[in-house]
């Protein structure tokens, strides 16, 4: 391969800097999410690196510049690591950076100044190189949920390729008589690992764009889906789960049930005992429902002090059950808050596809009725829409 490695060694430091100049601005509106910093740094470190270890392409070279431009290359990496790390679990082991300058330092001062021996150096560099990727790799590849998988997996893949490039490089700097290795050594293995690796610092500066976009993007999604007080669905994203619930009841003749739920006379709770209060009673209300519904029942926050709940393959029979031990549970659950003590009960009204029709408003209307027909009767009662006529 005839490829200049002077050019590719400048090509890589400047786009390395570069990636961290920008990096560090994409970073300014990252919100509260932490890693972008590191990334920064782990750039930087590694641009400047490659910037040292420019003196080593012609003999004799300066040992301690390659010295430095090693150690920095490995700590920029290990800052990637930490970046992933905090980025995921909003955690990391500060160390890492530092213990891996502190090898790298080591293991260059004692082959290129006490023992010089350049197969052991590169071989010893690039397996610290090997493990570093190795473990940012694995760390983007394991336990990643979507939407942000295949982000993170881009980035992984980039990893994975930088690692096996300086496995590769290990073994075949293993495999060369002695002493025939050298950075200006005219064998593939250079110009073919400084290619790799340039691409897949790109790549990898890519991939953390991509992950922080994606992650914003998720974020995004969730607070205009959640009801900020009790942090179950709004009613923007119950109107859309109901549409997708119907959809489907109409293709396969499933009946949905729809629970409408209303605490009553909550605007004397307010009243008594502060808004605070009646904010901590509407969130027991909520915590209670999340135990009591099933795994595929959609909770959410309809408005002010009424929920709720759609129940995909069942009847008003099926959902009376359900909704009567809840008003049970709540009624007999004593609300502790700000040195306050209370109880308070809810009416809940109750309809389903199979008698009120595939159309999410006219359940919820159904289950309005007979919501309200539960306060009429006294409240603290579940009515089903079918066991009444209403006017
Ligand atoms: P009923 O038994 O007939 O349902 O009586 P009610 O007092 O519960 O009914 P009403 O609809 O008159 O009162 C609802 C109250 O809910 C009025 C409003 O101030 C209060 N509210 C709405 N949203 C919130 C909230 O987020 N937090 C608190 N603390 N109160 C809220
Ligand atoms: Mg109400
Ligand atoms: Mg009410």
């Amino acid at each position: 391969m005839n490829l200049d490695l002077r050019t590719m060694m400048v090509m890589i430091s400047a786009l390395s800097l570069l990636f961290s100049g920008l990096l560090a601005l994409v970073g300014l509106h990252a919100g509260d999410i932490r890693g972008v910093r590191q990334w920064a740094i782990g750039s930087l470190c590694i641009g400047l690196g490659l910037a040292f270890s420019y003196t080593q392409l012609e003999p004799p070279g300066n040992p301690w510049a390659l010295v430095l431009g090693a150690s920095l290359a490995l700590t920029g990496t290990g800052f990637q690591f930490n970046g992933i790390e905090v980025f995921k679990t909003g955690r990391c082991n500060r160390y890492i950076p530092w213990l891996l300058a502190g090898l790298a330092f080591y293991q260059n001062i004692w082959f290129t100044v006490l023992h010089p021996n350049i197969h052991a150096r590169v071989i010893a560099n690039s397996m610290l190189f090997f493990l570093i990727n190795a473990a940012s790799a694995r760390a983007l590849f394991i336990r990643i949920e979507q939407p942000l998988r295949t982000a993170y997996w881009f980035t992984g893949s980039s990893f994975a390729i930088v690692a096996v490039m300086f496995l590769i490089r290990a073994i075949v700097v293993y495999l060369l008589p002695a002493d025939t290795y050298g950075l200006y050594s005219q064998i593939p293995l250079n110009p073919a690992s400084f290619f790799v690796g340039g691409m897949s610092q790109m790549s990898i500066a890519f991939g953390f764009v991509l992950m922080l976009n994606y992650r914003l993007a998720a974020d995004h999604q969730k607070l205009a889906s959640t009801d900020a007080l009790t942090g179950v669905m709004n009613r923007r994203s119950l109107e859309q789960e109901a549409a997708r619930l119907l959809a489907r009841c109409s293709r396969n003749g499933e009946t949905l049930a729809v629970m409408m739920i209303d605490v009553d006379h909550f605007k004397s709770i307010n009243d008594r005992y502060g808004h605070w209060v009646g904010d901590e009673v509407l969130k027991q209300l909520t915590a209670l429902a999340e135990k009591s519904i099933r795994g595929g029942d959609y909770l959410a926050r309809y408005g002010g002090e009424e929920f709720c709940i759609l129940l995909p393959a069942s009847a008003e029979k099926d959902a009376w059950l359900l909704a009567d031990r809840l008003r049970q549970v709540f009624a007999g659950t004593v609300i502790e808050c700000g040195g306050e003590v209370l109880r308070s009960t809810i009416s809940i009204g109750i309809a389903d596809s199979a008698h009120a029709g595939l159309a999410f408003t006219s359940l919820i209307v159904a289950a309005d009725k007979a919501m309200y027909r539960a306060k009429q009767d006294g409240r603290n009662r579940v009515i089903m829409h079918s066991s009444h006529a209403y006017g």
